[in-house]
Parts: C-alpha cells; sequence; structure tokens
C-alpha cells in the first residue's frame, strides 16, 4: 500500500453511495442536496465556521452552529441563517445532520451525515489544542471521515498553548519594562480572540485594531470572556505614551502601515502556526514569531482520524500528499478533495485592511483569497 504513487490520491474511488462527493461548486451531499462550505453560490450550505475561505456571501440558505451565529453575521450580515446547537439534529431530504464542536474558533463544527445506515463526518477546520474561546473537539465515530490537512507535515508539531502564551507574556513584560510598546499580528478572527483570552492582561493595558474590534463584539455577546480592550483609535497622538506598556493585537495587513507611527518604538511579533518554519519569522520582518496555530499539528491530526474509528479517510486542504501515504500505511481507506480553501493565512484580512468595511469589500475579498490564498506566500511555498 505504501508503494502507491503518491499522484494517485484523488478520491477517483468515489462510489454511487458516498454521503459526499466533490463538485465544481464545493463538496457535495447529494442524497441531502446541500453543499458544505460550498465556494460557488449555491441553493443550501452548511457552513462549518466563518473564515471566510469556508463561509462566503451569495447563498441561498445557511445552516450553521448556533455558538457561531454572531460571528458568522458579523461577518456575512442578512443572509439567511438557520442555526443548530452543537449535537442538535436535523433532517435534510431523508439526511440526518447534525454538528459538533471542532475546536478551531468560536461556532466552529465538524458535520455529522447519516443516511441509509452509513455515518460520514466532514471535519472542517480544527483543533484538539485547548482554547478558552470555543468548545472543544468532540471526536464523532463514523464510517468515512473528511479531514482538513493544514499542517499534515510530521515538522509540525506543536508546543501546549500555556507554553506559547508563557512566551508572550515574557516578551510583552520585557518590553513594557523597556518602556517599548508590544504589537502582536495575528488574524483577527480566531487568534486574536485566543490571544486575548489567554494572555496575563495585568502586565499592562491592551489595545486593538479596528479589525479586530468587531469579531471581539461578536464574541463578547456569544459569552466569551476576554479582558478589557481599547481601541488604538480612541487614544489621541498627546497621550501616546499610554502604548508604551502595552500589548496591542492587529491584524496582518496593519504590518508596515503608518498605522503603526503612533506607537514610537515597539517591537513586534507574529503569531502563527506557520512560524514554526525556518525562516519565516525574518522573512515576515518581525522581533518575534510565536509558533501559535488554530489547527491540528501533525500528531493531533493522526489523534483526531483514529478517534473517529473511520476505515476511509478523504483528506482536503494544506498538505493532502504526506497525509494521504500515511494513512494507506495504516491501512486506511484514504483520497483526497482538492478544494478551493485557504490556509487560514489570509483569512481576517478580508476584513483587517480597513477599518470600515464595505458590504462590497466583504463580498469580493472570498474571491480574491481564492486566487491568492498565500498570503504568506514565501512560506506555503517552502513547506513541502
Ligand atoms: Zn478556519
Ligand atoms: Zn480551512
Amino acid at each position: 500500500m505504501a508503494s502507491e504513487p503518491t499522484s494517485n490520491i484523488a478520491a477517483d474511488n468515489a462510489g454511487p453511495g458516498d454521503l459526499v462527493i466533490a463538485r465544481p461548486e464545493g463538496l457535495y451531499c447529494p442524497p441531502g442536496d446541500f453543499y458544505i462550505d460550498p465556494w460557488q453560490p449555491v441553493e443550501r450550505a452548511v457552513i462549518t465556521h466563518a473564515h471566510s475561505d469556508h463561509a462566503r456571501f451569495g447563498h441561498r440558505h445557511y445552516l450553521a452552529s448556533r455558538a457561531g451565529a454572531n460571528v458568522l453575521l458579523s461577518r456575512l450580515p442578512d443572509i439567511s441563517l438557520q442555526t443548530l446547537a452543537y449535537g442538535e439534529r436535523l433532517d435534510i431530504n431523508g439526511v440526518t445532520v447534525s454538528l459538533h464542536p471542532a475546536g478551531h474558533v468560536l461556532g466552529s463544527a465538524q458535520l455529522r451525515i447519516e443516511y441509509g445506515g452509513r455515518v460520514w463526518v466532514a471535519s472542517g477546520d480544527y483543533k484538539l489544542d485547548p482554547d478558552p474561546t470555543c468548545d472543544a473537539f468532540e471526536p464523532v465515530r463514523c464510517d468515512t471521515f473528511i479531514t482538513e490537512s493544514t499542517f499534515g507535515l510530521p515538522i509540525y508539531r506543536w508546543d501546549t498553548p500555556q507554553t506559547v502564551f508563557d512566551g508572550i507574556d515574557s516578551w510583552w513584560r520585557h518590553n513594557a519594562a523597556q518602556g517599548r510598546a508590544s504589537v502582536l499580528f495575528c488574524y483577527s478572527f480566531g487568534k486574536a480572540q485566543r490571544v486575548l483570552a489567554s494572555v496575563d492582561a495585568g502586565i499592562g493595558p491592551i489595545f486593538c485594531h479596528g479589525a479586530v474590534e468587531p469579531l471581539n463584539r461578536a464574541y463578547r455577546e456569544a459569552g466569551v470572556r476576554l479582558p478589557p480592550v481599547r481601541l488604538v483609535s480612541e487614544i489621541p497622538p498627546k497621550e501616546k505614551a499610554t502604548f508604551k506598556q502595552a500589548l496591542i493585537v492587529a491584524p496582518p495587513s496593519a504590518q508596515g502601515s503608518a498605522w503603526l507611527k503612533r506607537f514610537g518604538d515597539y517591537s513586534d511579533a507574529f503569531a502563527s502556526g506557520w512560524m514554526r518554519l525556518r525562516g519565516a519569522r525574518r522573512r515576515r520582518g518581525v522581533d518575534r514569531g510565536f509558533v501559535l496555530s488554530d489547527h491540528a499539528d501533525w500528531p493531533a491530526l493522526q489523534t483526531a482520524i483514529h478517534a473517529s474509528g473511520a476505515q476511509r479517510v478523504i483528506v482536503t486542504h494544506g498538505s493532502v500528499e504526506p497525509m494521504v501515504r500515511w494513512l494507506r500505511e495504516q491501512g486506511l481507506e484514504a483520497g483526497a478533495f482538492a478544494t478551493q480553501y485557504g490556509d487560514d493565512t489570509v483569512e481576517a484580512d478580508a476584513l483587517g485592511s480597513v477599518e470600515t468595511v464595505t458590504q462590497d469589500a466583504v463580498t469580493h475579498a472570498p474571491g480574491d483569497e481564492a486566487r491568492a490564498p498565500a498570503f504568506d506566500a514565501n512560506d506555503t511555498a517552502s513547506r513541502s
């Protein structure tokens, strides 16, 4: 099995009874007549989470987790949205669907699909590490597991979140002692709130960029506890000394912009799973790189796949080939779906670069992202 050519990984062994197939519009459930995170407009879309490469404008009906409704509506206002509590079952054309926590960001869900005695689970994006801003990943037993594989290479192994946040705290504490602002770049949806909820808010004041604030609000409305955070723009220039002890959370798009000038002397850092790559911090041009991901690392992907009990695994976005090879070595049936999901490196920047967002800007952002999924093109290219 291990000797199969690596190019032979497409799910071309698709059978007539498959509960999910790949279509040009996205992953599709034939008996249920719905799509999962489709990238083209469809009649009925089940959305695993609100990152912009998974949740796009233009579908007629949306189904998503209740836990993620606030965030989804903050990004896609006025959509026709039906929500399900985690574990709640819904019949769609005779297919039983339910959503289960994926541990990725607030409201993220795995989709369980049951029909004709078979059970499939589509993971969406997921992680197993603890995260105070969302429900923990719940293993769901199934026959076929559709897994993401964003970090599906053995080099990707995360330190514990506690270790990473200790590192962020000590960087911030050190800067504050030197009278220097600490600017931390991270994606404005998910990562930013996880950082805010996890750092030691006793070190100094916390500020955020205008792109982060609407997401903070949606998280708070959903009951997630975040420390007090002020908008950078609230501070008049003559009070900029306030920033000397502060942590400032900003989207990657703010890097290199005039927006940073107000901080005077500052240290900057980037928090991302891609920081695991050699040279990523240097290419990024920041003082520090913190390896912090909202995706499963290589061991956690294996743990989740094993916990699903699936005999067949279909891999989507990320490092597909090594994962498929590994799965086949385990004696599992494995294939891949080609998708247009990004790697979450640009996700929040669909909203992040402007402080006021027009409907038009949001509408066009996902398409732009799909064409150029690598915000961090150097890093993405160099990971294989
Ligand atoms: Zn995501
Ligand atoms: Zn994704």
